[in-house]
This record gives C-alpha cells, structure tokens and sequence, in this order.
C-alpha cells in the first residue's frame, strides 16, 4: 500500500467529513497521534481497519485504492463507470467498479442500468454555498421511495442513502465535473444529464 496516498485520502475524506484528527481517531479506537501519522505518511492503517474507515467515511477505500493505483492503466479507476447493486431481498446497497459481482442474502446480484430520468423523476438541482442541493419531486413512502442518490468524479464515489418518511432532499458537497445518479426502490436508477 502507497503509504502517501493512502494518507492524503484519508485527509481529504476526514475533512470532508467535518472531523478532526481527534475524532476519526475516537471511532477507531486509537490514539489522534496514530491518524496524525497516517495524514504524513509515517506509516498507514492496518488493512483489518480498512472496512472500519470505509463505513465512516461511507466510501469504498479498497477499492478507491485500487482505483487510485490503477490510474495509470487505460481504464482502471475512473469511478465515473462505477456499477450499483441493490439486494432484492434486503435493500443494501453496494457498489463495485471492474467485473466483481457482489453477494447478498445468497444470491448474486446483477447491476442497476441507468435511465434518463423521467417526467416522475423529475429532480431540482441547486448550488448552494459549494453544495449541490437536490429536491425531488417523488414520494417517499414505504413502497415507492429514493433509496440514494450518488455523485460521481474521478477518484470517488459519494453515496447517500435516503429512507421512507424521511426529506425528499439531499445535499453534498460540489466537487469536479462529477455525475449524479439515483435510485428509485420501485422504477430503478436514473441518472441526470
Ligand atoms: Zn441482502
Ligand atoms: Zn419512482
């Protein structure tokens, strides 16, 4: 593992969080001294701590890693082309980039292909300070809700998962060129021109 870049993505995704040294260090378990050492490349996280930080930060960093290092290929990397995948059976929600095909609930689960979105799936986008701020006009009901709503740039995924009953809007941080995607529980992914 890459010790500088592993600890510039960590920086980045720690202060893109609103965290500080201290508090990424207190979900870990560990001292503000360790995550300050990662930050300068003094050494890097144990790979058992890897899925902890990717829930935290709620971004694969496995395979932003992956993708990181395999910049250099034709190919390899661009999250752009990432894939989603929602269990039938329980809802989750997964993402993979390359030709992995996750499991879940014992079955193997196919990707969602993108639509543009429809005249129900109709969506109000506005920057505001430097975040993008979606307003769907959709129900958020128990049978027919927006599930998540995921913005794509090169070298990350930011995934945001929404709930029946809760606000038909989100809003995340504007960073590139990036693409915006999302997923109805009942008609399936959109995606926004
Ligand atoms: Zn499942
Ligand atoms: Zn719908």
């Amino acid at each position: 593992m890459d010790n500088e870049k592993l600890g510039q993505l960590i920086r980045r995704l720690r202060i893109e969080a609103g965290m500080t040294q201290r508090e990424l260090a207190e979900k870990l378990f560990l001292s503000d001294r360790t995550v300050s050492k990662w930050e300068r490349a003094q050494g890097c996280p144990d790979v058992s701590l890897l899925p902890r930080l990717s829930a935290i930060f709620d971004v694969n960093l496995e395979k932003l890693l992956a993708g990181d290092l395999a910049e250099s290929s034709a190919d390899g990397g661009n999250m752009k082309r990432v894939k989603f995948y929602v269990c039938p059976v329980c809802g989750n929600v997964m993402t993979a980039t390359g030709s992995g095909e996750p499991f879940c609930c014992g079955r193997k689960l196919s990707p969602l292909k993108a639509q543009l979105a429809d005249e129900d799936h109709q969506v109000v986008r506005e920057v505001i300070e430097d975040d993008w701020f979606l307003t769907f006009q959709h129900p958020m009901e128990k049978d027919h809700f927006i599930r998540f709503v995921a913005y794509m740039d090169y070298d990350r995924v930011t995934l945001i998962r929404m709930y029946p009953e809760g606000p038909g809007e989100v809003r995340f941080p504007k960073r590139g060129r990036g693409k915006i995607c999302f997923c109805c529980s009942r008609d399936g992914l959109f995606e926004l021109k």
